[in-house]
């Protein structure tokens, strides 16, 4: 999902308006009582109030069209290569590289964006925590809409939905994923305990399993909706997901300032905020605007020294709100353990300060400031 806060960039590097075209758009995800009551919404995009509607697309097409980015902008992606480790960095010279095909390579600056398991993460900063289990783990199956028992009135166009069953069922989260609103994801999460490697795997085998817990088995029922969705799942299309989460980090760039880590590698966060890729988005362009803005009263060293204190601040806050939505499709019984103010609530849903703040426009005024003085 690409949030307005990424949407500014996407149109600056030229992206936005073909992603658009070959998204499912929406606004806001609906809360609703199982008896088909709108108790509350959460917005992830507002052409009104924001300027942009959020855009729902595979991961593989935001790829395909950053790479036919690169390719037209004469950018040379090289695939197939793994970092492996640093050889040596220093301020002078930059950093040197090692390959897993034992090839070398010299950056001035290495950015490791290498996801939630980075490998520059691990080798340049072995002081750092590792990804930690939340204790969520979603559970899901895709279906397509003309399969649902849909009831009338404005049920139709409240898609997506959260909707909450009784007993201790939590929340199903019936969410369309195509540009023409016909496939829809089904899923809830549940706490689960963390597996090895092969109890991750063994789990997301078990398929009909997978189907059975999304439809609850403690004597609690879905409305009709949601039972017509479970019903019409494959075993072929459930998959699983754990939540993993980087604690935070306290720094990221290296002691010598030549190797930075940007989007998951830096700060991998669970998915109820819909934020992990618009963050890492964010990381990026602001990075790009700080190296293009250097002057010989703004050191690199500097620049990314604000670059960082300006993201980090900001991670922390989304950091927070993406983990105070995650509460909200827990099942009841888990949701009252939790302390007051850590259950997101619709008093909480002020997301001004995140679709309408821009990290690039604060580091570049810090800058300004530097200079000055
Ligand atoms: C099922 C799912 C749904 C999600 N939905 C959303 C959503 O709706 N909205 C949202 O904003 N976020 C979402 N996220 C989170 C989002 O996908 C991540 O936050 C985002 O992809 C992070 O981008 P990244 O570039 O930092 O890392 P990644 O996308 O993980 O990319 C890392 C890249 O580094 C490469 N790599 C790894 N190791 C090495 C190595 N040693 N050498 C070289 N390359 C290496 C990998 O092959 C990969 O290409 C979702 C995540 C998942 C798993």
């Amino acid at each position: 999902m690409l949030c307005p806060n990424s949407a500014p960039i996407l149109q600056k590097i030229g992206a936005y308006e073909s992603l658009a075209d070959a998204s499912f758009q929406l606004e806001a995800v609906n809360y609703k009582t199982s008896d088909g009551l709108t108790t509350d919404k959460f917005y992830f995009g507002h052409k009104e109030k924001y300027g942009f509607k959020a855009l729902r697309a595979h991961r593989n097409v935001v790829l395909e069209k950053l790479r036919q980015l690169c390719e037209e902008n004469g950018i040379n992606v090289l695939y197939g290569k793994k970092f492996e480790s640093v050889i040596s960095e220093s301020q002078e010279q930059g950093v040197r590289f090692r390959l897993a095909d034992g090839s070398e390579g010299f950056a001035t600056l290495l950015v490791g964006a290498d996801g939630i398991h980075s490998k520059v993460r691990s080798t340049v900063f072995p002081e750092a925590p590792i990804p930690k289990y939340s204790g969520q783990t979603a559970f899901v199956g895709t279906t397509t809409m003309d399969k649902l028992r849909i009831p009338g009135g404005d049920f139709k166009n409240e898609f997506p939905m959260v909707i909450f069953g009784t007993g201790n069922n939590g929340a199903c989260l019936l969410f369309t994923f195509s540009k023409d609103g016909q496939e829809l994801a089904v899923a809830t999460h549940r706490p689960w305990p963390e597996q090895d490697r092969e109890g991750w795997d063994a789990l997301a085998k078990d398929r009909k399993n997978i189907i059975k817990i999304i439809k609850g088995d403690d004597g609690g029922t879905w409305p009709d909706v949601v039972e017509s969705a479970i019903e019409s799942l494959t075993e072929e299309s459930t998959s699983i997901w754990p939540y993993y989460q980087l604690p935070t980090l306290e720094k990221w760039i290296s002691e010598k300032g030549r190797v930075v880590l940007l989007g998951d590698a830096a700060h991998a966060i669970p998915p109820s905020g819909g934020q992990g890729a618009n963050q890492a988005f964010e990381d990026a362009w602001s990075l790009a605007q700080m190296l293009g803005n250097l002057s010989e009263k703004v050191s690199l060293e500097r620049g990314l020294g604000i670059w960082a204190e300006v993201r980090q601040e900001r991670v922390s806050k989304v950091t927070e709100l993406t983990l105070s939505l995650g509460t909200v499709g827990l099942p009841l019984e888990e949701r009252e353990k939790l302390a007051k103010g850590k259950v997101w609530s619709a008093e909480d849903a002020d997301v001004d300060w995140l679709y309408k703040g821009q990290s690039d426009v604060e580091i570049l005024k810090k800058m300004r400031e530097e200079a000055e003085r």
